[in-house]
């Protein structure tokens, strides 16, 4: 019962509203006309108001509350709703004659954000110590601790926190002296932060190709690519996979070559039991917002070598002289500390970073359980030796139902976020001279691959329905006809 007469008393209307478990009951006078409605929030606002319990609830009410004719469909309610800047209204009367006649609840708009940082273990304690102690900027307690701890847990040797992923790179190559008239290979399907790190070193990047199964650069391809003046290359393990580092690993040696392992989207994969980050020269993390573990913006350098940690914690604190008098300088640095209070909500996130593995795991596999058999639908392998982790639940769209982007404004309609593969490197007006050979696969994954929404808030539930709705696109529009539906429909729904 969500109708309660206006001269009933406060403590009535609670009642009735405890018992609906709605937060909200209708009011109508001794006629049973309408006059408005009352939330618990009304109530709560009026008795610190009146500073009183008011008699009845007649006074509380919210006279100016939204109603609908008899008759009106929810579309339309929905419409009105949106337009008046109420679209969070989830429950309005239908009216006939002033008296209530339906009440009309509406379905609360899923919505799935394609990630989200889950931030409810120690961060807000920690961070409140920052704030507490003054200790805020570089220096602090939780900077060292996060370096400690990622160490351990990863098997790194050294690990150095630096502002972001992208730093990380840069400052990685820095310290290995690369810089004008180097090369370094990347793959061409990667983030472009890969490639603007290179850039601002000064190097000149070679982008090759990835493996059509792994999605990771090639090292048929990077072999191919070596010159005289191939100083690095940079295996970017892409969507949680690792790439193929025995191979890698033997033309470095090969070559003598150095390894930068970009390990933005894998922190916590492995090769063969050794730690993405620990098998090349260094490895570079991110902790962005939208990866495996955050401190909002962040990055940390990893590497097996004294050597590369030492010139590594100088040059990010502007190459300042460790030995000589302070503000001696004797190398060219930058500023890429992390702060104490990013640090901070790091740390927090590494003593959950197995649990939060573990969900992104479990979000993965109940995805695969409902796509595995979508026909037109390939999920990411599994390969020997190679054991990723699940940063976003990545899939292949390769029927000719629907196009990758078709399938994604559908979704968009349907409230759920994704995101397109990376867009190839060398298919960019800005960095297509970097190309060298052909790139085939990174430009078949780039248009065929998609991003689910993975977040650890996500119930399995809900995965279910996302990968539900994706079954049923596919399967609709497979019965409509073997082409795509229209873009003027598609363009309809955004
Ligand atoms: C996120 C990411 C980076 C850059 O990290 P930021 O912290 O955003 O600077 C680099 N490489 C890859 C592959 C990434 O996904």
């Amino acid at each position: 019962m969500l109708i309660c007469r206006d001269d009933a008393s406060v403590i009535d209307a609670m009642r009735l509203i405890n018992q609906s478990g709605k937060g909200i009951v209708f009011i109508v006078d001794k006629n049973e006309q309408y006059v408005g409605v009352l939330t618990d929030g009304d109530i709560r606002r009026g008795i610190i108001q009146f500073n009183n319990i008011p008699t009845s609830v007649g006074e509380l009410v919210n006279r100016s509350a939204v109603s609908f004719p008899e008759g009106t469909t929810e579309s339309e309610i929905i419409q009105s709703l949106k337009a008046a800047g109420k679209p969070y209204v989830l429950m309005v009367p239908l009216l006939k004659d002033g008296k209530i006649v339906r009440i009309v609840e509406l379905e609360k708009t899923f919505y799935a954000p394609i990630a989200n940082p889950t931030l409810n273990g120690n961060e807000m304690l920690y961070v409140y110590e920052c704030v507490t102690t003054g200790w805020i900027s570089s220096q602090g307690r939780f900077v060292r601790e996060l370096e400690r701890q990622f160490s351990k847990k990863y098997e790194a040797a050294y690990s150095t926190t630096v502002m972001n992923g992208t730093a990380a790179i840069h400052l990685a190559l820095e310290a290995l002296g690369i810089g004008e008239g180097d090369e370094v290979i990347i793959p061409s399907l990667t983030f472009a932060a890969c490639i603007n790190a290179v850039l601002q070193a000064g190097a000149s990047p070679v982008l090759v190709d990835v493996e059509r199964d792994s999605w990771c650069i090639s090292p048929t391809e990077i072999e191919k690519n070596i010159t005289d003046k191939t100083k690095a290359i940079m295996p970017v393990h892409l969507y949680g996979q690792v790439c193929d580092m025995d191979a890698i690993l033997a033309i470095a040696k090969k070559h003598q070559l150095f390894v930068v392992e970009d390990c933005a989207e894998a922190q916590g994969a492995k090769y063969k039991d050794k730690y993405v980050g620990t098998m090349g020269d260094i490895g570079c993390f991110s902790f962005f917002g939208n990866k495996i573990m955050t401190t909002g913006e962040g990055g940390m350098c990893t590497t097996s070598r004294e050597d590369l940690h030492q010139k590594m914690q100088k040059m990010r604190d502007h190459g300042m002289s460790r030995d000589h008098r302070l503000y001696y300088h004797d190398m060219v640095g930058f500023n890429y500390r992390m702060t104490n209070l990013q640090a901070a909500i790091g740390l927090a996130q590494m003593e959950r970073v197995d649990d939060f593995q573990a969900q992104r795991k479990r979000i993965q596999n109940k995805y695969n359980e409902v796509l595995s058999n979508v026909p037109g639908l390939q999920k990411q392998v599994t390969l020997e030796g190679r054991e990723k982790v699940c940063w976003l639940a990545s899939y292949l769209l390769t029927n000719n139902v629907l196009t990758r982007d078709e399938l994604i404004l559908l979704l968009k309609a349907k409230g759920i976020d994704t995101r397109p593969f990376f867009f190839p490197l060398h298919m960019m007006e800005i960095y297509k001279k970097y190309q060298r050979s052909e790139c085939p696969n990174s430009e078949f994954l780039s248009q065929a691959g998609f991003n689910l929404p993975t977040f650890i808030g996500l119930s399995d539930a809900e995965v279910e329905k996302v990968a539900h709705m994706i079954e049923q696109l596919l399967a609709q529009n497979a019965l409509k006809s073997p082409h795509a539906p229209t873009h003027v429909e598609l363009l309809n729904l955004s």
